[in-house]
């Protein structure tokens, strides 16, 4: 077989893809010692889809996925946690059947890339080499983004807005052990951040479990931004469930209500126009930047990673992709929908590329939703394609105030669809049933 036409291909991939193609006998794959490696950095909503699309469309690729955590515990949907409405080991997942796919899922941290070589090494003493090399490893956190604040005080305040489960657990124990009457404070990050909804989010379920269970407690909100993420309809929900907990401080021109400092040992803290709150429990979530292996394999510019629209390879490194929180598709939002998006874009530029075949044009899409209330759930949404250099957004679409209560309920069932969905598209597992009745109410 020498070409294959535009038509064939497509029909191939809608078959079952370029994996049709290897179980008759010929791989486009092969380079010349043997089939081509792909690696992947981070199995998260990104890293792990790209990992489940390249192999399942081309079993004969040699796929290495290197994730640190053996399981991963997901941000998105960490805030119902936190409001009481899923419990922390729902949030969970292995990497079984990425494995069972025939991935090579190796539990390490990648330390270093030498791009020139095509060598990834890890903290564990091993290498591996690359044909093609995809960076998909979220966030780190700018810890000295607000003085006073540095990893070890995340443990006492905590931002729990990684992948690590044990700041999501330490906040919500803490919320816990909260006297009712006491002070919680939530300092949301500067643009660009993951998931812009999701200080917000996190504010209505922190506000939901004071309002049903510590009434007599506030919520301080203490942002550096003028304005947020779906601002109209969970400005709405603060002032119609929880007009007596949450107090709302939004930054002027003036940049008055930005952290300039803070005190672990006494709680308090002191905002650049001079407010000074004391909290019984502060969520600090400082500024972001790309995941240090990013950083390491010369993938960044400032605190992210620019990449070509078209496909999201990196626009500094030969045959690296970035994804996901890690790159800066200005258009599209960090979230897990935009990263899961955009590894299909990736899975399949790859296998294009080393099949020496024609590319489709790159779709992106993503929606996020958010919980306000009990069965009150707001989204918004876009479909990107590339233009000029950038993603243009397209068909977007933004919940409304004063919507029934039939479509925000609507809104929460989908959500919920869509968490089984996702992960089950991450780590190639069968979706789920409905989940357990308890996770489907607050309290
Ligand atoms: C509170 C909150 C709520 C959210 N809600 C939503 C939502 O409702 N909808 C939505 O779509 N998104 C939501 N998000 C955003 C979503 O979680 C992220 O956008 C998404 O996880 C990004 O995917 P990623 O692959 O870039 O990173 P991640 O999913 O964070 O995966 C990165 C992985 O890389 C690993 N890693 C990093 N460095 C290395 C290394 N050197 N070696 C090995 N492994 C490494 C990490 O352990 C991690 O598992 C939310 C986020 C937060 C914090």
């Amino acid at each position: 077989m020498s070409e294959i036409s535009r038509r064939d291909f497509a029909k191939l991939a809608g078959a079952g893809g370029l994996g049709a193609l290897a179980s008759s006998g010929w791989s486009p794959f092969a380079v010349a010692q043997g089939a081509a490696k792909v690696v992947i950095v981070g199995g998260g909503a990104g890293g792990a889809t790209v990992a489940h699309y390249i192999k399942k469309d081309a079993p004969e690729l040699d796929v290495t996925l290197i994730e640190t955590n053996p399981i991963y515990s997901s941000s998105f949907f960490s805030n119902l946690y936190l409001g009481g409405f899923r419990t922390l080991e729902s949030l969970n997942h292995a990497y079984g059947g990425l494995g069972r796919l025939g991935i090579k899922v190796v539990h390490d941290t990648a330390t270093d890339v030498d791009t020139s070589k095509k060598m990834v090494k890890t903290k564990g003493g091993r290498s591996y080499r690359y044909d093609r090399l995809v960076l998909s490893p979220g966030i780190d956190i700018k810890y000295d983004s607000i003085q006073g604040y540095s990893r070890e005080v995340s443990r006492i305040m905590p931002h729990a807005y990684t992948t690590a489960a044990v700041g999501k657990r330490q906040l919500k124990q803490q919320l816990l052990a909260m006297r009712d009457g006491g002070t919680v404070v939530l300092v949301p990050p500067n643009n660009p951040y993951r998931c812009p909804p999701g200080p917000y989010e996190r504010a209505c379920m922190i506000a939901h479990y004071l309002k049903t269970r510590k009434p007599k407690s506030k919520l301080v909100i203490l942002d550096p931004k003028k304005a947020f993420s779906k601002q109209p309809v969970i400005s709405e929900a603060f002032e119609r469930y929880y007009k007596d907990i949450i107090e709302l401080n939004l930054s002027t021109e003036i940049d008055d209500f930005s952290v300039a400092s803070l005190d672990p040992k006494t709680k308090e803290i002191v905002t650049k126009a001079g407010k000074r709150v004391k909290a019984d429990v502060a969520n600090v979530i400082p500024q972001q930047r790309a995941g240090e292996i990013a950083v390491k394999a010369g993938c960044t510019e400032g605190d992210w990673c620019p990449v070509n629209p078209d496909n999201f390879a990196s626009k500094k490194v030969k045959d690296v992709y970035v994804l996901g929180d890690a790159a800066i598709a200005v258009e599209m939002p960090k979230s897990a929908f935009s990263a899961n998006s955009q590894a299909k874009v990736v899975a399949s530029d790859i296998l294009a590329d080393l099949a020496k075949k024609e590319r489709f044009p790159a779709r992106y899409r993503n929606t996020c939703w958010s919980l306000l209330a009990p069965d009150d759930n707001v989204k918004i949404g876009a479909n990107y394609a590339p233009k000029d250099g950038k993603l243009d957004p397209s068909g977007g679409f933004v919940s409304q105030k004063g919507e029934p209560a039939d479509v925000r309920k609507q809104n929460y069932q989908e959500s919920i669809g869509w968490y089984e969905a996702i992960t089950a598209d991450m780590f190639a597992r069968p979706v789920a049933a409905a989940p357990p009745a308890e996770q489907k109410k607050g309290g």
